[in-house]
């Protein structure tokens, strides 16, 4: 079980029962743990499942299940649970938050308004992009997208999306229609990445995909850092070959300290903040907690995640 300043709240209810443990792989068996709450990203594979022959369910705080081998898990029979559906809203906003910031170049403007260069106001500095009546194409429509699409609605964007399987349901709802991949990357002004990490979207963004945007265009991150192809990014941004880029994740996370992207103006990075506030993290701490519980007592988790193709 991973430490952290939430978890004492989150598991509260379980007091007696729980045991804190570094997120190591034990040296040797322990048949006495029968539950895993990962919080945070620890790595949960083979290896360390081995060592608890016991466990009767994994419970994961938040949606993304990525650190978590499903295939391993499946293979020794013990569900694993996420949180889908209650930080949607959270998320979005989260994403809507660095379009905004990096476009308008606020994180910029406010470093400048708090230095001792700003004496005089110029019409001329720190011009931005327009938001309104832009295209926006959003990779990955599901839960977190479509709270982004709806976003976008309000701001006059045109919005394009791209998914392995499009979403005709969606469309007509919430106003957005359906672009290959290529299509979407050379023609957005904004390109938004909603879309889980896997095989198939580990280094989606890379040097050729960043080559096909426009010098003009926007990348937001609020999937995963490894969907994004990071040197390439780094590269793009310095060559300005795309304007800007808002990550609430990366690769690595945290970035080393002296990475060339920190130093860089035309990006804007929180330190993974997408579903921070305080209303969704207790909902999170509830359902994740209800995963745990419902594993314990053997019954149905209320969000089960299954690997792909099972
Ligand atoms: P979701 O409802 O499952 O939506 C994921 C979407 O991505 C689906 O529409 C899916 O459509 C699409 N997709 C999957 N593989 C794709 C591919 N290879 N190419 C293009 N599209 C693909 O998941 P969600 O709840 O919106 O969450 C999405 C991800 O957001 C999570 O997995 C997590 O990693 C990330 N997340 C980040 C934060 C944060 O703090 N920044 C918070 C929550 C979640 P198809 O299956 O048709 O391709």
């Amino acid at each position: 079980m991973a430490d952290g300043p939430l978890a004492p709240i989150i598991l509260e209810s379980l007091a007696g029962e729980v045991e804190w443990l570094p997120w190591t792989t034990p040296a040797t068996p322990q048949p006495d743990v029968v539950a895993l709450y990962t919080y945070g990203h620890p790595h949960v594979g083979p290896a360390l499942l081995d060592q608890f022959p016991n466990l009767k369910v994994i419970s994961n705080y938040g949606v993304g299940v990525d650190h978590i081998d499903l295939h391993a898990a499946a293979d020794r029979s013990i569900p694993v649970g996420n949180t889908p559906g209650i930080l949607d809203g959270a998320t979005a906003d989260m994403g809507f938050t660095l379009l905004l910031a990096t476009a308008r170049r606020l994180v910029e403007g406010d470093r400048y308004a708090r230095s001792p260069d700003f004496t005089v106001y110029d019409p001329g500095y720190m011009l931005g992009t327009e938001i309104h009546s832009s295209k926006l194409g959003i990779i990955g429509l599901g839960r977190i997208g479509a709270q982004v699409a709806k976003r976008a609605r309000g701001f006059d964007m045109q919005v394009v999306y791209h998914n392995r399987r499009p979403r005709p349901d969606l469309e007509a709802t919430l106003g957005v229609s359906y672009a290959a991949l290529d299509e979407l990357l050379a023609t957005c002004d904004f390109v938004m990445l909603c879309c889980p990490l896997s095989e198939e979207t580990r280094g989606l963004i890379d040097a050729r995909a960043l080559g096909l945007m426009k010098p003009t265009a926007i990348l937001i991150n609020i999937a995963r850092g490894p969907v994004v192809d990071t040197q390439a990014l780094t590269d793009a941004l310095t060559k300005r070959q795309i304007a800007a880029a808002g990550l609430d994740v990366t690769d690595p996370e945290p970035l080393p300290r002296n990475h060339a992207l920190l130093k860089l103006d035309n990006v804007v990075i929180a330190p993974h903040l997408g579903s921070a506030t305080v209303a969704t993290r207790r909902r999170m701490a509830e359902l994740s907690i209800e995963n745990l519980r419902a594993g314990l007592r053997g019954q149905p988790l209320l969000h089960p995640v299954r690997p792909a193709g099972a």
